[in-house]
């Protein structure tokens, strides 16, 4: 067993409402400057739909992620022959608005009007495309586009009593088994010991974008100004001094979750390459992530050097209880093999139907009007479980079943407290871990949210010390 540590992070899709916060602190923060004008580190796409750039998860396209080749894991792209970076018009072209035109123009009976030009040559253009292109439109065109609805009829969810839409907030992974690191000839992309950050140093790239090809999120950046490519810091001046992202801090929908993660790194690379992706995903969060409480597991991560207030952190980590404890949180598309370090709970509320079959028609009483929304079951399992419908069913009916307990500690209808028992019994939780839950979930506290623990060696020494070669201009 090698144990390393890795701040890791949760975004429970439930309760995220589109806002694009996240992004724009985020892009206030990091990409507000020349060559970085396309870049959103953090997007939040409008599923089903095309995403940003445009199917990014779709590797037949752009050869990104690890394939199996003989049992063996392989990069999808070969360097210099099948490379395939998405073009500027995948992303989609920068641009801002001709606002001078609005003070300048002479008075005339017509309204002037801010035409769009480009940020990056200033030119008048025609919007195309764009990192929201189909913000809340369910049902529209541009779902056909959606790889996830691959093994689905397509085209009923484009019948207006059958359309659903929910929200994919997306930044990079900070992965286990990173493809982009893979991919840099330069070695110029680094995963940090001592908390997992995958960062790109600006001294030693030189803008091949094999990575940007090679990562099947998309989550790397070519800067055309600088000619090297940048990516999501995880705000690691932030974290080092036990602060949360600046996506994180300002989620309106209070949906994102940092923590420590324990993993054993010597088993990264066999589960990477178990062939069967499901069995994956189990594997990844049964061997890879490990439990802070085993007595051994905490001796060996003693013994590689991981500070005692980490191993605390480790044990109080949110991210820990919701991925492995409670089996709630998944990866995003786990068949790419890159072992992601961001989870995801799917959203629960568009699968009522299912549930009222397994408990009876007085779920429908006590939920929200909400079935109209109905996600696939096997829409959320070909994004989180490479398939697996029953890891999607058990996740949900432990998050209805919290939602049960609490309406019958605060509602006096008759049988309701036996149906609660029932359904924790059933999703097999303890009225503790449906109290935990519900502080976890939805009270969603500061303190509870974000377990960081500082960094004692790097803050001490000072959180901007690395700024221009990791990743920054
Ligand atoms: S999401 Fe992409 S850029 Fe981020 S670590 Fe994984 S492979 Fe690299
Ligand atoms: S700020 Fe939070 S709620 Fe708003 S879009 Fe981003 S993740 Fe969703």
């Amino acid at each position: 067993m090698n144990v390393r540590a890795q701040i890791a992070m949760v975004m429970n899709l439930d309760k995220c409402i589109g806002c694009h916060t996240c992004s724009v602190t985020c892009k206030n923060v990091w990409t507000n400057r020349a060559g970085a004008e396309y870049m959103w580190w953090n997007n939040v796409e409008t599923r089903p739909g095309p995403g940003y750039p445009r199917q990014w998860e779709n590797q037949n396209r752009y050869n990104g992620g690890w394939a199996l080749d003989g049992g063996r894991l392989k990069l999808k792209i070969e360097i210099t022959k099948n490379y395939k970076p998405p073009s500027m018009e995948d992303y989609y072209h920068p641009w801002t608005y001709d606002y001078e035109v609005l003070f300048s123009e002479k008075q005339s009976d017509q309204q002037p009007v801010a035409r769009p030009i480009s940020l990056i040559d200033g030119e008048s253009m025609d919007v195309t495309y764009g990192p929201n292109w189909n913000d809340d439109l369910a049902g529209a065109d541009l779902i056909l586009e959606d790889p996830g609805l691959d093994g689905l009829q397509k085209e009923i969810y484009q019948q207006f009593k059958d359309v659903f839409m929910m929200y994919l907030p997306r930044i990079c992974n900070h992965c286990l088994n990173p493809s982009c690191l893979a991919a840099c000839p330069r070695k110029a992309i680094y995963k940090r010991e001592e908390d997992g950050i995958v960062l790109v140093d600006q001294n030693r790239c030189r803008g091949y974008r094999y990575c940007v090809a090679a990562c099947p999120y998309k989550k790397v950046y070519y800067n055309w100004k600088t000619g090297k490519s940048e990516k999501c810091v995880f705000c690691y001046p932030r974290i080092e001094a036990g602060q949360p992202t600046v996506c994180s801090l300002t989620c309106v929908g209070k949906i994102r979750y940092l923590g420590v993660l324990l993993y054993d790194a010597d088993k990264v690379l066999d589960v990477a390459a178990t062939p069967e992706v499901s069995q994956l995903v189990k594997r990844f969060i049964d061997e890879v992530l490990l439990d802070p409480y085993d007595p051994a597991v905490v001796s060996v991560a003693k013994e590689s050097g991981i500070p005692d207030d980490w191993i605390k952190a480790a044990q109080r980590s949110p991210v820990y209880k919701m991925v492995k404890k409670w089996k709630v949180a998944f990866p995003l598309r786990p068949e790419f093999r890159t072992l992601p370090m961001v989870f995801y709970v799917p959203p629960l509320s568009p699968v009522v139907t299912t549930f009222e079959r397994a408990y009876g028609a007085k779920i429908t009483d006590i939920m929200p009007k909400v079935n109209e929304l109905r996600i696939p079951i096997k829409y959320l399992a070909n994004m989180f479980t490479g398939g697996d419908t029953m890891l999607i069913e058990q996740a949900l009916k432990k998050l209805l079943a919290v939602r049960i307990y609490e309406r019958a500690k605060n509602v006096a209808e008759p049988g309701l407290a036996d149906k609660a028992k029932v359904a924790l019994a059933e999703a097999g939780l303890t009225e503790a871990d449906a109290e935990e839950m519900y502080r976890l979930f939805a009270i969603a506290r500061y303190e509870d949210r974000f377990v960081i623990p500082t960094n004692p060696k790097r803050y001490a020494a000072n959180p901007y010390v690395e700024r221009g070669v990791a990743g920054l201009p």
